[in-house]
């Protein structure tokens, strides 16, 4: 869990690195960081053995923003005893920040 919030904002990290290089835009999906070198590799989650932030990722312009979770229900036994449903967190998105609990 701690390491699936920090993929999170390792990836934040890489989101804003790449628009510092881009006129502020962010990129359309996760793979042009690998690709441009912003990340080595799409980071796993833990508890999901697998990248549970790819396909949840969207980016957005006027204004810029990005947002992405851990996407399912991978953390279920963290977030008991939290109101509302576990499903999708941790979230980020580029104007909240680490939305970490429902
Ligand atoms: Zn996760």
């Amino acid at each position: 869990m701690t390491a699936c919030k920090s993929n999170c904002k390792n990836i934040a990290t890489a989101l804003e690195i790449y628009a510092s290089d881009n006129k502020g835009r962010y990129c359309r999906n996760l793979s042009v960081l690998t690709q441009g070198n912003y990340l080595k590799t799409i980071p796993t989650c833990a508890s999901a053995g697998k990248d549970t932030y790819s396909d949840t990722f969207q980016m957005q312009v006027n204004p810029d923003n990005f947002t992405y979770c851990c996407g399912g229900n991978y953390h279920a036994k963290a977030y008991s005893g939290f109101n509302g449903k576990p499903d999708n967190f941790p979230q980020y998105s580029a104007g909240q920040g680490l939305v970490d609990h429902p």
